[in-house]
């Protein structure tokens, strides 16, 4: 079976659109922390064709990364998803006769992570911890180090 993740310029003449809709395994992303890892496959859609001058990539992708919540420490499926995504290269500055997006897809995937995560968003245990925090400022006013003070309480 052919690589997913390449596309052969022999095949793509110009005029030709070559159409990707394919489920990848995450492992091409490589990263397997206990705070950070992917189980879910990488779902890519999109086309490559080449106009005169250029090779054009158009990449949609989506998946879930496992990180576990900045509140509770449970693990938390966090979608991520890039839609619309153009990469276009010079057909002049190509020297290898494929295009190989596994790099370009991996990147965009871990922009997309979200700096913390969250169980749904709102995790149920940020009402007990308000309220142990609330007492705990209460407390401990005469002091000024709040160690959750960048947590946003709703
Ligand atoms: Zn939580």
């Amino acid at each position: 079976m052919s690589d997913p993740f390449i596309i052969y310029f022999d095949q793509l003449k110009e005029g030709d659109v070559q159409r990707i809709d394919t489920s990848l395994s995450s492992e091409f992303i490589d990263i397997n922390e206990t705070d950070l890892f992917f189980k879910e496959a990488v779902k890519v859609s999109g086309e490559a064709y080449v106009t005169d001058d250029d090779f054009v990539l158009h990449l949609n992708a989506s998946t879930s990364a496992e990180i576990p919540c900045s509140v509770c420490n449970r693990l938390v499926s966090i979608p991520l998803a890039i839609k619309g995504y153009y990469h276009t290269e010079p057909l002049a500055d190509i020297k290898s006769p494929f295009f190989d997006f596994r790099g370009i897809l991996r990147e965009l995937l871990l922009v997309e992570l979200p700096k913390v995560a969250e169980c749904r968003g709102n995790c149920p245990e940020r009402e007990a911890l308000a309220s142990f925090l609330r007492k705990e400022a209460k407390a401990d006013a005469s002091t000024h180090y709040f160690p959750f003070n960048d947590l946003k309480l709703s």
